[in-house]
C-alpha cells in the first residue's frame, strides 16, 4: 500500500526545497515517465521506513499574485486531485497571507486530508507565524525547514496512519 502526497502552497514558501529533500536524486528515474507534466513534479520520496510519491507543483515559480485565480489555482487543484494527503505550506516567517488563505479554501474543499507545514521555522524570527498557522483552522501545524531538514520526524508521524 501507498498514497501520493502532494505539496501545495504558493511560491516561494519552499515546496521545492522539501520535494527535493524527499526525492533525492530518485527523481531522474520518474521524470520522463509519461503522464508527467513539465508543471507538476512528480517523484518516489522516502521517509523513515516509509516509501511514497510526491507530487510538486513546480510551475508555480513564475506566478503572482494577479494569476492566482487562473493557473495557480487550476494547478493546484490537480495536485489536490492526484493525491491521497496534502501539504499545505506556508512561510512561517512570513505569516498567513491573504494568497494563502487563498489555498486554504481549495484544500478545505477538495482535500481528503491536510497536513499543514509552516516552513523556514528555524529560528524565532517564525515564532508568530505559527501561531498564525493554529488559527488557519487546519490542525496542528508542523514547524518544519526544509533546508536544514526540521520537523521531517513530526511529517512522518503524520504519514505513518496513512501508509
Ligand atoms: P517554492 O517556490 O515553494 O518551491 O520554494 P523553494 O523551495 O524554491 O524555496 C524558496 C526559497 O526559500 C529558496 O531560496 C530556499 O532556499 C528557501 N527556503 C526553503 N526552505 C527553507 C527553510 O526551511 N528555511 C529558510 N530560511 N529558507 C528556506
Ligand atoms: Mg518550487
Amino acid at each position: 500500500m501507498t498514497f501520493t502526497l502532494a505539496i501545495v502552497g504558493r511560491p516561494n514558501v519552499g515546496k521545492s526545497t522539501l520535494f527535493n529533500r524527499l526525492v533525492g536524486k530518485r527523481l531522474a528515474l520518474v521524470d520522463d515517465q509519461p503522464g508527467v507534466t513539465r508543471d507538476l513534479r512528480e517523484g518516489e520520496a522516502r521517509l523513515g521506513d516509509l516509501r511514497f510519491t510526491v507530487v510538486d507543483t513546480a510551475g508555480l515559480e513564475e506566478a503572482t499574485d494577479e494569476s492566482l485565480p487562473g493557473r495557480m489555482r487550476k494547478l493546484t487543484e490537480r495536485a489536490v486531485e492526484m493525491a491521497d494527503v496534502c501539504l499545505f505550506m506556508i512561510d512561517a516567517r512570513a505569516g498567513v497571507l491573504g494568497t494563502d488563505e487563498v489555498f486554504a479554501d481549495i484544500l478545505r474543499r477538495k482535500a481528503k486530508h491536510v497536513i499543514l507545514a509552516a516552513n523556514k521555522g528555524e529560528g524565532r524570527a517564525a515564532d508568530a507565524g505559527m501561531l498564525e498557522a493554529y488559527a488557519l483552522g487546519l490542525g496542528e501545524p508542523i514547524r518544519m525547514s526544509a533546508e536544514h531538514g526540521e520537523g521531517l520526524n513530526d511529517l512522518l508521524s503524520f504519514l505513518m496512519p496513512l501508509a
